[in-house]
């Protein structure tokens, strides 16, 4: 994948497959349904497909299987994407959701049976993580509309606030606070998120998930910062595919480290159909 990689760069500036399938000498897919898929991916994808016993598929759910909504509680997961993520539960040596939710909220929102479910991004993996809980408390009992706390991590949205500008800037201050309590604070989506200081994201999971099993290929799909991580996670594997589903809000970077980017979790259905 990395020759991929490389290829991409060469393309540049190319903002997302649609465009780059368009440009003159690009080795669009014509034989696949999905068109803007590059051929060196499309083998990655047969490789990954021709041997499921050896291989994992591990995918974020907010933003990648469940659309972005307003307000988290709200998200859903599609019932087509359920039985598609169920097919491959079913086929696949490991099929994995590594959310910033907790587990067992991934699961609940996820709802299939057989997929292991690893919450808060990887922390729920890292045992230095517990002794933090206390510390977190605090922050947990802020008074915050959009208060979202995981145990592990609290998660103080700002997507629903009429001064989005103002919210962010009294986030600001509450970052500052924990990082005073030896916490540390994350910006995402519209989102703030305090977590304990120690060495865990969604890389480290992704990692630890596949050695355990000793899987050396692999699809990772997501689509926030949170999610690069997880795409570095699959470095040195041999076959990876890191899926970007990009939308407006793709942070910096995600485009461009990705093998291959899909517009929405709706593309993003149609491409785990190819597996
Ligand atoms: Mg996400």
């Amino acid at each position: 994948m990395r020759e991929q990689k490389q290829e991409r760069h060469d393309d540049d500036p190319a903002p997302d497959a649609e465009q780059r399938a368009e440009e003159p000498g690009e080795k669009a897919d014509d034989d696949e349904p999905h068109r803007r898929i590059l051929r060196p991916v499309v083998d990655a994808l047969a490789r990954l497909s021709e041997d499921p016993g050896r291989t994992a598929v591990i995918l974020d759910v907010d933003g990648t299987l469940a659309p972005i909504v307003g307000r988290p509680e709200l998200a859903k997961v599609p019932q087509e994407t359920r039985a598609e993520v169920e097919r491959l539960a079913g086929r696949y040596a490991l099929v994995a959701c590594v959310s910033g939710r907790t587990g067992a909220e991934a699961e609940r929102l996820v709802g299939v049976e057989g997929v292991v479910y690893v919450g808060v991004h990887g922390l729920e993996l890292a045992p230095e993580a517990e002794r933090w809980r206390e510390a977190l408390r605090p922050f947990a009992g802020l008074d915050w509309p959009w208060l979202e706390d995981k145990g592990l991590a609290v998660a103080l949205h700002w997507r629903e606030a009429p001064d989005e500008a103002h919210a962010r800037r009294e986030l600001e201050a509450v970052a500052l606070r924990a990082r005073e309590a030896g916490l540390e604070g994350r910006w995402g989506r519209k989102v703030l998120e305090l977590r304990p200081p120690v060495e865990a994201d969604k890389g480290t999971a992704v990692r630890s998930l596949l050695a355990e099993r000793d899987l050396r290929r692999a699809l990772y799909a997501g689509d926030d910062t949170t999610d690069l991580d997880a795409f570095n996670g699959l470095d040195g594997l041999e076959v990876a595919v890191r899926v970007a589903v990009a939308s407006g809000e793709a942070p910096p970077g995600m485009r461009e480290a990705a093998d291959v980017v899909v517009g929405s979790p709706d593309e993003l259905l149609e491409l785990l159909r190819q597996l």
